[in-house]
């Protein structure tokens, strides 16, 4: 039997026939599989007890015939850890949701993998903070980590300027969905299939053309509520922690 050797970030488990279990990983070398963990429902599964959320495992992966098999795993660092920080956990679930709703089986991206380790490891290391500041934070970091996997599936789109008349945003901007991008509202036209934005994310979105890349102050909920839109325009798929994710937002 061939077996091959890799690193991943488990993104989900289910149970699957007697006693074993089916886990969706994301691999450094592959992307995204769905493994076969034999025996791992039970409480005494050695397999189960490395195959944690949160951390990066080594994996020895055997070729099956409809899935492949896990033929050993070893924990290596495991980045976020009890006493847990419940917010924190729930942002980091957000993030393997959405590389596992923008991605495919078998299609390797090293980038998504570096991405996801990235930012469980920046999760790690924050001291817990206030709740207001954190909220701000995490607001950031999950729009970045949004706008990064876009990038990388090549789904990304310009802040900067109207895809119309190419100048800077400004004033109100509406979201072209045929042009990919942001367009003023006087360059709109009735061929345009539009989301009209809230008031809000026209103004955030504003800002940030003008103030290029730092950080303007107070990420509008409704911006993230856009981009979550938009993955999921374009995923097919919901965020299921999206409902729980704007509680601690
Ligand atoms: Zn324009």
């Amino acid at each position: 039997m061939s077996t091959y050797l890799t690193h991943g970030f488990v993104l989900k488990r289910r149970p699957w026939r007697e006693g074993d279990r089916l886990y969706t990983v994301y691999t450094q070398h592959h992307g995204k599989l769905d493994l076969i963990a034999a025996g791992s429902q039970r409480a005494n599964s050695k397999l189960a007890s490395h195959l944690l959320p949160f951390a990066s495992v080594e994996m020895m992966i055997a070729h099956g015939r409809t899935f492949d098999r896990l033929a050993s795993a070893n924990l290596e660092t495991i980045y976020l850890k009890p006493p847990y920080h419940l917010p924190t956990v729930i942002l980091a679930s957000s993030f393997l949701e959405i590389i596992d709703n923008a991605t495919k089986e078998g299609q390797a991206e090293a980038r998504l993998f570096q991405l996801l380790l990235d930012y469980l490891r920046q999760l790690s290391s924050e001291p817990i903070i206030d709740n207001s500041a954190w909220r701000n934070q995490a607001r950031y970091q999950l729009m970045q980590f949004i706008m990064k996997v876009l990038n990388i599936t090549g789904l990304d789109f310009h802040i900067h300027k109207c895809e119309v008349c190419q100048d800077n945003l400004r004033a109100e901007v509406n979201f072209s969905w045929l042009r990919h991008g942001f367009i003023h509202k006087d360059c709109t036209t009735g061929a345009e299939n539009i989301v009209a934005l809230p008031v809000e994310v026209s103004a955030w979105v504003n800002k940030s053309a003008s103030s290029g890349p730092t950080e303007p102050a107070e990420l509008p909920l409704s911006f993230l509520g856009f981009l979550t839109d938009y993955l999921a325009g374009h995923t097919g798929r919901d965020l299921s922690t999206l409902k729980v994710l704007k509680s601690v937002l």
